[in-house]
């Protein structure tokens, strides 16, 4: 049986940073279900609105890294108009966002990974289940043939997004009555792709609560525009992403039939309690665990800072336990910055406390 000292589960952001860093030094396999061999075009790639935001534009600047022109959309726009249905009012905000191809982004990030000759990539591949023992792992990985194969590793990574397997395994094994638990709520995003002929020169921000008590969103990317809600899990998802539908086509925007549609699970954590980082010899990052804004849905930043942190901890380990304790340790900030987005999100998702800041008019501007 093949033994890695890493495995690590999805290649999303988290887990090509994580394979990246520890892969200075530590034998790492990715493993991503999906078939990277397809040409981006397809567009089989994760539901995102595909906004860098400036933490994550400092991180990457951070990282050393600089984005090649493929993975930039048009148009880049500064500005974000708020349009909020529960107070009938609405105001633009300057937004200093990269408007980027998330399927591209996604390559680009893994074929940093793989530049280091110690990342092997097992892509078509989905992580089925695990065993932890004390001195290793063992990982049973499911082909796209069906065929069914068992690798050891020294320690196994969940950066497998908001849906994690590695999550709920842990949290059935491990949180118990006695154990302490990491609550977290789960959304259920719709996105859905118009073509338009005039692109918009602004993202929208839409806020009703008859459709979420999170919000809405348009986003202008390349002769299309992508209309997302985030709905609680369990509630008439459909339905009420209709209705939204009909409420911005009340408001003016002409959307027709969509060309695409894409869904995904979206975590919103309740703040730095939400965050799981793992057990023994089995770790999370990215949004696996927890790491994503409460208020404003962004996580590509946490998912990118998240991994660096857990692929050091790795390089510089000894024992599981090391390994946890310098992992903690390094996203300390990033656990405080997730207790500041959740108290913002306690103003922005209050009609009234949004209200009385859109009527204040503060850190808004005027737009022809
Ligand atoms: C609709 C929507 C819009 C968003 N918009 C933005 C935005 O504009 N800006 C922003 O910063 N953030 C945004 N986010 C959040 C952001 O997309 C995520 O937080 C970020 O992608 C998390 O990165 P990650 O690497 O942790 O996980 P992911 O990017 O989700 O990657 C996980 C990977 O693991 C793979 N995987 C899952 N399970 C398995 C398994 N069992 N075996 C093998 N592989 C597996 C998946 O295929 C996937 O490739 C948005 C999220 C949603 C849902």
């Amino acid at each position: 049986m093949d033994m890695y000292e890493v495995i690590v589960v999805g290649a999303g952001p988290a887990g090509c940073m994580l394979a990246q860093t520890a892969g200075k030094r530590c034998r790492v396999l990715l493993v991503e279900s999906r078939d990277l061999h397809v040409p981006i075009e397809d567009g089989k790639e994760k539901s995102c609105g595909g906004l860098l935001n400036p933490t994550a534009q400092e991180v990457l600047a951070k990282l050393g890294l600089a984005l090649p022109k493929e993975v930039l959309e048009t148009p880049q726009v500064f500005a974000i108009r708020a349009i909020d249905y529960d107070t009938n009012q609405e105001r633009y905000y300057p937004k200093h966002y990269i408007n980027i191809h998330r399927g591209a982004f996604d390559r680009w990030m893994l074929s940093e990974a793989l530049l280091s000759p110690r990342v092997d990539l097992c892509d078509r591949t989905t992580v089925v289940g695990f065993t932890p023992y004390e001195t290793h792992v063992e990982v049973t990985l499911r082909e796209k043939n069906g065929s069914v194969r068992q690798v050891k590793t020294r320690y196994l990574v969940g950066t497998d997004g908001a849906a994690s397997l590695v999550r709920r395994h842990l949290e059935q094994k491990y949180c118990g009555p006695d154990e302490p638990r990491f609550p977290i709520r789960r959304y259920v995003s719709l996105q859905q792709w118009f073509t338009v002929e005039e692109e918009m020169p602004y993202y929208v921000a839409l806020f009703d609560q008859r459709v979420t008590d999170y919000y809405s969103w348009m986003i202008p990317k390349s002769g299309h525009v992508i209309l997302g809600a985030a709905i609680p899990e369990g509630k008439n998802v459909r339905g009420r992403f209709q209705y939204l539908k009909h409420r911005v086509q009340a408001t003016g925007f002409s959307l027709g039939t969509p060309v695409r549609e894409q869904g995904a699970i979206l975590l919103r954590p309740y703040g730095p309690g939400s965050v799981y980082l793992g057990k023994g010899r089995v770790f999370l990052a990215g949004e696996a665990a927890g790491f994503i804004s409460a208020s404003s849905e962004e996580g590509i930043s946490y998912a990118l800072s998240s991994g660096t942190a857990l692929g050091e901890a790795l390089l510089y380990r000894k024992t599981p336990e090391e390994t946890e304790t310098l992992y903690r340790k390094r996203v300390l900030k990033l656990r405080w910055g997730l207790a500041a987005k959740a108290m913002k999100s306690v103003i922005m998702y209050s009609p009234k406390l949004r209200g009385a800041v859109f009527r204040s008019g503060l850190l808004s501007m005027d737009v022809k």
